[in-house]
């Protein structure tokens, strides 16, 4: 999975607006970590339900720290999260593009995804 700073423009397809990444992690960069809003990895799961452009191949976290771990991760619950992204909208119109492994990332790797999307998050469900 590529790595994208957050809020910076999406460009990892075409996409027909406009739209800021938010949690394209990689352990090569420093990402901001705390303690989530309450009801955002619920939020986030419900989100991941409807995931879009869902791949063929599978992402794996690299965030754990072994293959085995990553591996009992690509899921949470009945929800698939080794693949496809999530879209939420804000009340000001923003889109962001987040991968359906963002919640593993807030879940277990204490991940602190930008204000601005926690607020759109919560408030999308
Ligand atoms: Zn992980």
């Amino acid at each position: 999975m590529a790595y994208y700073p957050d809020l910076s423009p999406y460009t990892y397809d075409t996409a027909d607006r406009e739209m800021l990444t938010v949690g394209w992690l990689s352990r090569e960069h420093p990402y901001t970590t705390g303690t989530a809003p309450e009801g955002l990895v619920e939020a986030l799961v419900r989100l991941a339900r409807e995931a879009v452009n869902v791949q063929r191949g599978m992402h794996f976290c690299n965030l754990c720290p072994d293959f085995q771990t990553a591996r009992a991760h690509t899921s949470r619950g009945d929800v698939f999260i080794g693949s496809g992204e999530i879209r939420v909208t804000s009340d000001s119109g923003i889109v962001y593009a987040a991968p359906t492994m963002i919640v593993h990332y807030v879940e277990d790797h204490a991940y602190l995804p930008p204000e601005e999307f926690c607020v759109a998050a919560l408030g999308a469900v």
